[in-house]
C-alpha cells in the first residue's frame, strides 16, 4: 500500500477494537467515542495530507511504490532536508501540540532498521525481524506509540528508568510461537489511536542476570490479547471549535499500559534478554537522534504558534508600544530563533552515521531537547501576563447565540481592532495554552516526555568533549604573562 489516506487509517482504527479504557468504561469504537473521534479526525488529516501533497511528503521506494517521508532512509543531507519539511507540514498542522504525530516513531523504526546489525549481533533472528517490521510498518503506514519506562511504587528505586522488579513488565516464558510478557508501562502517549505499540528498553538497567527479564525490544499489535491501555481524564470537554479550539482537535491521549501476559510472535522481536544491547539501543542504533530531530520540528513549529499567538494578543489590545511587552516578545522571539538555529545547525552538520544512514548533528538537538523544558514553561507564562483579565472575559459560543446577553458582549467585549467575537476567540485560545487542563499537560509533557530532565542533562554532559576546553583554561593558566 503505502503512504495512506485518512479514511484508510480510521476504518483501520474502527476494526481494530483495542482494549481501552476510560472512566470506568471500556471504550467501544474510538473513531466514534467523543474523547477520541475529535483527534482521531486530527490524525487522518495528517495522512491525507501526504495524499494532497505527494511530491513534498512522501517518497519512492525500492518496490516502486510511495511510502510516507517520515520513513525515509536518509542518504544524504537533501534527504534529511526534505524529511524536515515533511514533519514541519504535520508539526504546524497540529500547532505543534500534538507532539506524537506518527513521524516521531516512523524515524525511530527507520533508523533502527537500518542498523539492523546492531539486533543482529544479539541473535541473527533479530536483524531481519527489525528489517522486516520496518517494511511491513512503511507498507501499512502504521500509527504507532511506544512505552520505555516502568512503573515505580516508591524512590528506593533509584532513579528513573530503574525499576520496581514486580511492577515492571517483564519475560515470563519463551513458548515455540514467541515470548510471552507480564506487568505495567508508564505511558503510550496516542495509544486509544495507535494501530501498534513499540516496547523499548526502558534505558539504564543494571547490568545483572536479574535484570534480564526486563530487557526487552519488541512490537506487538495494539489488539493483542491481554494488552490493556487505562487513560487519564479526556481534556476534549465537547465542546465547539470555538469555545475549545485546541482540545477539540488535538487531546492526544496519555495511557499507562498494563500486559496480561501477552504473547509476543518471534518475528516481532528484536531484542530479549539482552541487558548491554538494551542500554545501548537507542544511542548504537541513532534511533535517539533521529526522533530528537522530529522534537526539533515540532519545538519550532510550537514556538512559531506561541509567538504567534503573543503577537496577536499584542496588538489587538494595543500593547506592541508597551515596554515590558515588547521585552516578552522579544524574549519569545529569542526562544523561537534558538529552535530554529538549532534545527538548521542539526541539518547543516548531517553526517553519515556508521550504519551508512545520514543523521542530524546530535549536539544542536541535544541543545534543544534540553532547552525547551525549560523555555516552553515561560512561553506559556508569558501569555498568561500579557493576558490577564481578558482571559475570564471569555464567554462561551452559546453566550454570543443568546439575545439578552448578545448586545452587551458585543458592546464591552470588542478590543482596539477586533470585534467581539474575533476578541473572545483570541482569548479562548490563549486559555487553552496557557491555563486549561489541556495546556497543562502540555507543559508537563514538554518537561517530561523526553525522559527525566535530569537525567538529560547529564547525557548531555557526557556527550559533550569537554577535554579541550579543560586543556584550554589549564594552558591559560600556565601562560607565562
Ligand atoms: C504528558 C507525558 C507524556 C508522556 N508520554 C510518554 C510516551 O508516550 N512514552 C513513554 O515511554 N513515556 C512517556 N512519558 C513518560 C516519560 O518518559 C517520563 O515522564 C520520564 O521518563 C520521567 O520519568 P518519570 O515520570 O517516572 O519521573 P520520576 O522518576 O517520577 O521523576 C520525577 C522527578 O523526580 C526526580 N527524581 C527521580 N528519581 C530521583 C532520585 N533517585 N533522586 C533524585 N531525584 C529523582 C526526577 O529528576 C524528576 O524531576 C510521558 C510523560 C508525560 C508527562
Amino acid at each position: 500500500m503505502g503512504a495512506r489516506s485518512g479514511n484508510n487509517f480510521l476504518s483501520s482504527l474502527k476494526k481494530l477494537g483495542a482494549e481501552v479504557w476510560l472512566g470506568g468504561n471500556r471504550v467501544g469504537d474510538v473513531t466514534a467515542h467523543p474523547a477520541f473521534a475529535n483527534v482521531a479526525r486530527s490524525v487522518a488529516s495528517l495522512y491525507d495530507l501526504q495524499m494532497e501533497h505527494p511530491e513534498s511528503m512522501t517518497f519512492r521506494t525500492d518496490d516502486g511504490g510511495r511510502a510516507g517521508m517520515s520513513f525515509i532512509i536518509p542518504k544524504s543531507v537533501e534527504d534529511v532536508r526534505k524529511r524536515t519539511r515533511m514533519m514541519k507540514q504535520w508539526a504546524d498542522f497540529g500547532c505543534g501540540m500534538l507532539g506524537r504525530t506518527p513521524d516521531y516513531l516512523n524515524v525511530s523504526i527507520a533508523a533502527m532498521a537500518a542498523a539492523r546489525d546492531f539486533f543482529a549481533e544479539s541473535d541473527p533472528r533479530h536483524g531481519d525481524n527489525i528489517w522486516n517490521y520496518y517494511l511491513q510498518a512503511r507498507h501499512h503506514d502504521w500509527c504507532a506509540t511506544h512505552t520505555l519506562v516502568n512503573p515505580r511504587a516508591s524512590r528506593t528505586a533509584g532513579w528513573a528508568g530503574h525499576t520496581d522488579a514486580e511492577l515492571a513488565l517483564r519475560l515470563v516464558e519463551k513458548t515455540n510461537d514467541g515470548i510471552v510478557v507480564n506487568g505495567c508501562r508508564m505511558l503510550a502517549t496516542l495509544a486509544p489511536l495507535a494501530e501498534e505499540l513499540l516496547v523499548f528498553p526502558s534505558t539504564v538497567l543494571k547490568a545483572e542476570p536479574a535484570a534480564e527479564p526486563l530487557a526487552l525490544s519488541f512490537a506487538t499489535a495494539c489488539n493483542a490479547k491481554g494488552l490493556k491501555f487505562i487513560c487519564r481524564d479526556t481534556y476534549d470537554a465537547g465542546r465547539s471549535r470555538f469555545d475549545n479550539p485546541l482540545s477539540s482537535r488535538f487531546d492526544e491521549m496519555d495511557a499507562v499500559v498494563v500486559f496480561d501476559n501477552v504473547l509476543v510472535p518471534w518475528e516481532r522481536v528484536f531484542l530479549c534478554g539482552d541487558v548491554a544491547r538494551c542500554n545501548a539501543l537507542y544511542a548504537a542504533t541513532g534511533a535517539v537522534v533521529h526522533m530528537m530531530h522530529q522534537v526539533a520540528v515540532k519545538n519550532v513549529a510550537k514556538s512559531e504558534f506561541l509567538l504567534g499567538l503573543a503577537a496577536r494578543i499584542a496588538e489587538s489590545s494595543d500593547a506592541m508600544s508597551l515596554p515590558h511587552v515588547r521585552e516578552r516578545l522579544a524574549e519569545m522571539i529569542t526562544t523561537t530563533e534558538t529552535m530554529r538555529a538549532c534545527l538548521r545547525a542539526a541539518e547543516a552538520d548531517a553526517a553519515a552515521d556508521r550504519w551508512g544512514v545520514f543523521t542530524p548533528a546530535r549536539a544542536p538537538l541535544d541543545t534543544a531537547r534540553n532547552l525547551f523544558p525549560k523555555l516552553y514553561p515561560r512561553m506559556v507564562e508569558i501569555i498568561q501576563l500579557n493576558s490577564s483579565s481578558s482571559l475570564m472575559a471569555t464567554p462561551a459560543e452559546s453566550d454570543f447565540k443568546n439575545p439578552a446577553e448578545r448586545a452587551d458582549i458585543e458592546k464591552y467585549f470588542a478590543a482596539a481592532d477586533s470585534d467581539a467575537r474575533e476578541r473572545v476567540a483570541l482569548y479562548r485560545l490563549a486559555w487553552e495554552v496557557a491555563c486549561s487542563s489541556f495546556g497543562g499537560r502540555q507543559v508537563l509533557y514538554e518537561r517530561f516526555f523526553f525522559g527525566d530532565p535530569v537525567r538529560m542533562a547529564s547525557a548531555l554532559v557526557d556527550s559533550t568533549d569537554l577535554k579541550p576546553l579543560v586543556e584550554r583554561v589549564k594552558a591559560f593558566l600556565k601562560r607565562p604573562d
